[in-house]
């Protein structure tokens, strides 16, 4: 923690998983952080609200998760004893991918496994203790207000529920967290800063989830994933999740949406390009309703190309990027935005900070969003603006996918980028390369 503050209060829209994760660093910086959430927040690690996605089977990343545990040490110890599960994916998870199941093999990471309330609320447990951090739910923030020579943002108007009106909050700093629905974009264009540039690109991704009993755990199929070769289109998990629970996710691309009642939803399981997840649910106990969620496009919202934007405001998480859930990234990625905030505040203090995190943030994005939109391109259903070499890139990966039936080093390559440890160029070393011109067909 500093010594010497670098602003009296800072502020923080939403108190989802971007919010806490940004909280924590600008109590560093701050006197005091308030955190503003419009939704109830529960005292348990139950779904809420406005996070409808929280039903859903959400995988904290390698890299995510070293970035949690870098901000608060200790925090995969705290999911594990809230009953979360832990193991070395190369080991427990039976994976189908590329038309075959990888080769079992041990890796140097783990795969922390619980659910997307459970994430929060250990967070949010970590957060409230930081003493100059409150966080207060149910009062939704209305406005961003900018000082007169409108250069930079100087206060947030927010809900007061006993005078049913809003009320003005002086900030030194303001971070926009509020998710893929932030009002940020279209504030600015009304504020006259201009349009924000924004990369789209449209899947139309379903996901059908039910919750089932769980008794014990062979640890060699901890977990099960099926991973759909295009032109098919659906794919799958189970996942041991707290509470002694399995978690069921089918995926559906392209509009091939999974169904929400029983026999349609084990139906769905039946067509996986393998059988393991239906021979395994077939016997299980379903303990929940089947609940349904849509996405329809990945979105990156350029902001550190806009030529004009107030000083002292930043948006963080989904309100920034927002991507295709199949591949696992948000809460990781939120997280490596919480580290750029960290660092720019650290290296620059109070000087141009919406400009320099924004360049900053631009490049630990790049990262995430190149693999799910490389990947998004397998599917000729998929829309939006395809980068160059995409098609090369594709028939490449499917060919190292099939080398990872048999080459445990080909799993440790592709396992490093999709835990967003390695770029993806690092899977065109000239070993890699060697090692997947050798795989079969
Ligand atoms: C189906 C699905 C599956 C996913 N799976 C994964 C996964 O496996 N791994 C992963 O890392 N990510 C996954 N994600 C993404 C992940 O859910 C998000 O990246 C993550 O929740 C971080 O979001 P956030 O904090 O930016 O926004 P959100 O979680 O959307 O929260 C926004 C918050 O802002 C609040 N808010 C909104 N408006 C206001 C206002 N005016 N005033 C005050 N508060 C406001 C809301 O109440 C809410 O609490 C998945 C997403 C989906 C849709």
């Amino acid at each position: 923690m500093m010594d010497s503050k670098l602003g009296g209060r800072a502020v923080v829209v939403g108190g989802s998983i971007a919010g806490l994760l940004a909280a924590r660093v600008l109590a560093e910086f701050f006197t005091r952080v308030d955190v503003f959430d419009r939704d109830d927040i529960p005292e348990l690690p139950v779904p809420r609200r406005a996070v409808p996605q929280g039903r859903h089977i959400h995988f904290l990343q390698e890299a995510g998760r070293k970035c949690f545990e870098r901000l608060f040490p200790g925090f995969t110890d705290d999911v594990l004893a809230a009953g979360g599960v832990e193991f070395d994916p190369g080991r427990g998870l039976v994976w189908h991918i590329g038309g075959g199941y990888t080769r079992k093999t041990t890796t140097d990471y783990r795969m922390l496994w619980a659910t997307r309330p459970m994430f929060e609320w250990c967070l949010r447990r970590r957060v409230g203790a930081i003493g100059n951090v409150t966080i207060t739910p149910g009062r939704a923030v209305q406005d961003l207000i900018t000082a007169p020579s409108a250069d930079r943002v100087v206060a947030v108007e927010v809900d007061d529920p006993e005078t049913g009106r809003t009320t003005r909050i002086d900030a030194d700093f303001v971070v926009d967290a509020r998710g893929r629905g932030s009002a940020v974009a279209s504030w600015l264009a009304k504020a006259g800063y201009g349009q924000v540039p924004s990369d789209e690109v449209k899947v139309n991704i379903g996901y059908a989830t039910r919750i089932y009993r769980r008794t014990a755990i062979d640890w060699e199929r901890a977990s099960l994933g099926v991973q759909p070769t295009a032109p098919d289109t659906r794919a799958a998990m189970i996942v041991p999740v707290e509470g002694d629970r399995w978690m069921v996710t089918l995926t559906g691309w392209s509009g091939d949406l999974p169904p929400s009642d029983p026999d349609g939803f084990l139906a769905y399981a039946k067509s996986l390009a393998a059988p393991d997840i239906f021979e395994a649910i077939q016997d299980l106990e379903p303990i929940s309703d089947i609940v349904t969620h849509r996405f329809p496009a990945g979105l990156r919202r350029r902001y550190e190309r806009m030529s004009r934007f107030p000083d002292r405001l930043v948006v963080m998480g989904d309100a920034i990027t927002s991507y295709n859930p199949a591949y696992g990234q948000g809460m990781s990625s939120a997280a490596m935005q919480a580290h750029d905030l960290r660092d720019t505040l650290l290296h620059s203090g109070l000087d141009r900070t919406a400009q320099r995190f924004f360049k900053r943030a631009a490049r630990s994005i790049d990262i995430p969003w190149s693999v799910a939109v490389g990947g998004d391109f397998r599917f000729p259903a998929t829309e939006g603006r395809k980068p160059f070499g995409t098609d090369l890139a594709n028939r490449y990966l499917a060919r190292l996918q099939r080398g990872m039936h048999h080459d445990e080093k080909l799993v440790h390559a592709f396992g490093r980028v999709i835990n967003l440890e390695r770029s993806s160029a690092s899977l065109l070393a000239p070993s890699i390369v060697l090692r997947t011109l050798r795989a079969a067909g």
